[in-house]
């Protein structure tokens, strides 16, 4: 999954930092965090992969604008490279114009069929549709080889040439950083593509790759959670050029992470719902009917006589359903036993009177008792109350008084 961290603070840039700015911040961090330089530190893989997804969209004017104005929310729909699934030799393959072919791997000799690489994209759905499953339209860009010149990259008539730095070979033999790096790296002339296109393709200008939107319809199943990820086959990009020119071979895959959005109501564990339920002291004290929300909408259900502040009880079969079993958790239900703020009246006098029925007989009888008609102090006027937290656990801890 894609990191949540601020992309600035990923390539310790300001965010004003300038084209070039973004991209010398990404080469030195790229080469502090190869996986090859940290052997036997487990962070570095992970920490180059953050670079790399910083730089992805960093590097995109338009992505940037969107990150900059709405942050990672901006980019949910927008269809990333899953730099977690993809191997450290084809990130800076990837990359490799910056690199100048002067360290990576480019060249990983793959086995088999050339596969594109996957891609990931974020989706957001209610608790509602966790409840039900849903179809979502997802729309996302990708890779696609040229229409026009069929991915070679040359103008329609004309025709690639052998690269004469590598001799078609993609790869060159070369000192790295003393010895740092692996020897042979890829070609900085032909970015290992062996090949060189001197007419470009004005479709694709010489990349055999054009960017096309695509619009998938896409079942979510009932009772995932957040952060949970759909794997679509054979939706991500066709092989890059460098391994298959015309992109044959096997395509990447699409990620989906699905995104469940906070409902104010209703805190999520496991297949459990957790809602408060905020009566009088007089509704605990008594008992009786009260409406509890659920995601089917309002149910009544009865509170018992003698309910206590902080006390649960479920409703069976009310929370959401197991991803696996499909068996529905329970909606548990927490009282939270309101004191009144202010008193009308007439409510201050049956308060009061039921202040005189609760007090034993013996103080009664006591002159000057304790704040015995006295009026009780103004209490002071608390704000931020806690509807006003955030979240739930906001919500709890203040009804708990903790
Ligand atoms: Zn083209
Ligand atoms: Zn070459």
């Amino acid at each position: 999954m894609s990191t949540q961290l601020d992309y600035y603070e990923v390539l310790g840039i300001a965010r004003d930092a300038s084209g070039d700015e973004v991209k010398r911040a990404y080469r030195r961090l790229a080469i502090k965090w190869h996986p090859d330089q940290n052997q036997g530190n487990a962070d570095a893989e992970a920490k180059f992969k953050e670079c790399a997804e910083a730089y992805e969209v960093l590097s995109d004017p338009e992505k940037r604008a969107v990150y900059d104005r709405h942050g990672h929310a901006g980019l949910r729909g927008r269809a990333g490279h899953d730099f977690n699934s993809m191997h450290v030799e084809d990130i800076f393959s990837m990359f490799n114009d910056i690199f100048g072919g002067q360290q990576g791997g480019g060249g990983r000799r793959q086995r088999g069929p050339a596969r594109g690489y996957d891609l990931e994209t974020e989706v957001e759905i209610t608790l509602e549709e966790v409840l039900k499953g849903c179809d979502r339209e997802i729309p996302f860009k990708r890779l696609e080889v040229c229409g026009v010149c069929k991915g070679s990259g040359a103008k329609p008539g004309t025709k690639p040439t052998e690269c004469s730095t590598c001799g078609g070979q993609g790869q060159v033999a070369q000192q790295g950083l003393g010895g740092l790096f692996r020897m042979v790296t890829t070609c900085p002339t032909c970015q290992g593509r062996r090949t060189i296109v001197k007419d470009k393709c004005s479709e694709c200008s010489g990349a055999g790759r054009t960017s096309v939107q695509r619009k998938l319809s896409v079942k979510i199943p009932r009772g995932i959670s957040d952060g949970q990820v759909v794997r679509v086959a054979g939706e991500g990009e066709p092989p890059p050029p460098q391994a298959s020119p015309d992109g044959t071979g096997i395509r990447g895959d699409l990620h989906i992470v699905v995104r469940v959005a906070e409902d104010e109501r209703f805190e999520r564990q496991g297949p459990d719902l957790i809602t408060t339920l905020e009566v009088s002291f007089a509704e605990a004290a008594l008992g009786g009917a009260v409406v509890v929300p659920t995601l089917e909408g309002e149910s009544e259900t009865e509170l018992d006589a003698g309910t206590q502040h902080g006390e649960l009880f479920r409703l069976d079969g009310k929370g959401v359903p197991d991803l696996r079993t499909g068996e529905r958790g329970d909606l548990v239900v927490v009282v939270h036993v309101l004191v009144p703020r202010k008193l009308s009246a007439k409510q201050r006098e049956l308060i009061t009177a039921l202040r005189e029925a609760e007090r034993p007989a013996k103080e009664k009888a006591k002159p000057g008792a304790k704040d015995g008609g006295k009026e009780p102090p103004v209490q002071e006027k608390k704000d931020g109350s806690a509807k006003k937290r955030g979240g739930f656990w906001g919500k709890m801890k203040d009804s708990l008084g903790s």
